[in-house]
């Protein structure tokens, strides 16, 4: 699995008499950053990507801005920050998005108005029929953590960083563990919504579908702050820049681009007013340029694939037009973009666009759950079926019967390759890869059937031509 996203500390607040350099929780430093008067910033750990929590003195009480997500650690938080502003009348807590890190400390501020998008519940019941996987993960994740540290020798470079991580899993799966539920928003909204908190408002944007269905942006023009929660970051302060790693349409999320851009697109025409751009994780910065050329990025794709769409364009050629080096160069080299990501939101745009959606997912899906030979022709023999169901990607097919392969299940990964060379049937790469699934079965004259084809598709496929002289030198194995 991968690791959850955000998530934070310790049990039991330390608290020295002064503050400041020695407070803990849980063995993890806290950190305070004052961003004005009357707003502080609050999290712990130097090296986990931890969410960090952002309180303002109002008027009407004080508004905090998301939770740690391990109501312990917001518990303390909340000391820190009520100490540091020299009140507690806590009124409002905002949450950025429906992730379990911004969430999971909301009872800790079940005294206040709860404010979020009308989408975060579901997100957070969909997290909690995960928990029972998340716990199975931790089970085997947290012990191989364990001994992975203690086989260090005590002068290792990475033991701070790894020991903040498996302090960080230990309390994540403890909240798991105690089946405590976190509240979800009592107040929601699902484009705009103004706070008003006497002396400041707060403006709250919905921009969800770069980073979950939830996603809203916090203005806060009294101070010059807008607040971008988990969606973007254009500069990372760590090597684990955790939530903040991607900026991609994820398959699954929910996306309303004309919202989501007009929204952006206002916020972008604040620039005059905003002071200051903060991000939902401590280990992320973000400039105003990094936020315009995202917002820029989204608008190019979201009018560029339907116009090209119109224009009768394949998925293929989308991925030649909108090539990342070529035509978004300021990008390529930022936090959260690489070609997988941006092949990943193309596709998406493409499937929002057409309503097709990935065979490869689809095959892959009725691979793993068993539905037999049958239903996978059917996704098969759909290819070239007006009006079109689905898109057929090379690349993603081969990438999922590896996946297979590396999983050890090997059979799932021949009928995941088998269906890549019927639909792909001048693929020399098809035959190559179902070669290497055939060993992996112990089917060796199959396998020499496919390295051949392979070859005389593109005899310069070397790994086949080695393949092949192993098998007919008699080194071959299932292993190869
Ligand atoms: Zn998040």
């Amino acid at each position: 699995m991968k690791k959850l996203c955000g998530l934070l500390v310790g049990l039991a607040m330390v608290l020295t008499a002064a503050g400041a350099a020695a407070e803990t929780v849980a063995g993890l430093p806290v950190h305070v950053q004052k961003l004005g008067e009357g707003i502080v910033r609050v999290w712990v750990g130097d090296h986990i990507s931890s969410t960090a929590t952002t309180a303002f003195a109002t008027q009407k009480g004080i508004l905090v801005v998301d939770t740690t997500g391990i109501p312990v650690v917001d518990r303390a938080l909340r000391g820190v920050i009520a100490r540091e502003l020299g009140r507690d009348d806590f009124t409002t807590l905002v949450n950025t998005h429906e992730h379990g890190d911004h969430t999971g400390g909301n009872a800790v501020y079940a005294d206040c108005e709860i404010v979020g998008h009308e989408l975060v519940a579901a997100g957070m019941n969909e997290a909690l029929a995960d928990r029972d996987r998340v716990l199975q993960w931790y089970a085997t994740g947290i012990p191989e953590a364990e001994a992975r540290l203690a086989a260090l020798p005590a002068d290792d470079p990475s033991l701070p960083s790894l020991r903040e991580d498996l302090a960080l899993d230990r309390l994540n799966r403890d909240v798991l563990l105690s089946g405590e539920h976190a509240p979800p928003p009592t107040r929601t909204f699902a484009d705009r919504l103004t706070l008003d908190m006497g002396d400041t408002t707060f403006e709250l944007y919905y921009t969800g579908g770069m980073h979950t269905a939830s996603d809203i942006a916090v203005f806060v023009p009294r101070h010059g702050i807008l607040m971008t929660g988990d969606t973007m970051s254009d500069r990372w302060l760590t090597d684990t820049p955790g939530c903040l790693a991607s900026f991609i349409a994820r398959p699954g999320v929910r996306h309303d681009f004309p919202k989501l851009l007009k929204n952006w697109e206002y916020l972008a025409q604040q620039k005059d007013r905003i002071r200051l751009l903060v991000t939902g994780h401590w280990n992320g910065e973000l400039s105003y340029d990094g936020f315009a050329a995202r917002v820029g990025y989204v608008r190019a794709l979201w009018d560029g694939v339907q116009a090209e769409v119109a224009r009768g364009a394949t998925l293929e050629s989308l991925f030649a037009t909108f090539a990342l080096d070529a035509r978004f160069p300021e990008l390529a080299q930022s936090p959260g973009f690489n070609r997988n990501n941006h092949a990943m939101t193309l596709m998406e745009l493409w499937t929002v666009t057409t309503g097709q959606t990935s065979a490869a997912d689809r095959l892959f899906a009725l691979i793993d759950e068993g539905a037999g030979e049958a239903a996978v022709r059917e996704v098969v023999a759909s290819r070239g079926a007006e009006p079109a169901r689905y898109f057929f990607m090379e690349g993603q097919l081969n990438a999922y019967g590896y996946r297979f392969l590396q999983a050890g299940r090997a059979p799932q990964a021949v009928a995941m390759f088998r269906a890549y060379a019927d639909l792909f049937p001048e693929s020399w790469n098809a035959y190559d890869s179902l070669g290497e699934g055939l060993l992996a079965v112990g089917d060796t004259d199959g396998a020499v059937a496919m390295y051949e084809k392979s070859l005389a598709l593109n005899p310069e496929n070397t790994n086949g031509r080695d393949v092949l002289a192993r098998i007919r030198g008699g080194g071959a194995t299932a292993a190869q």
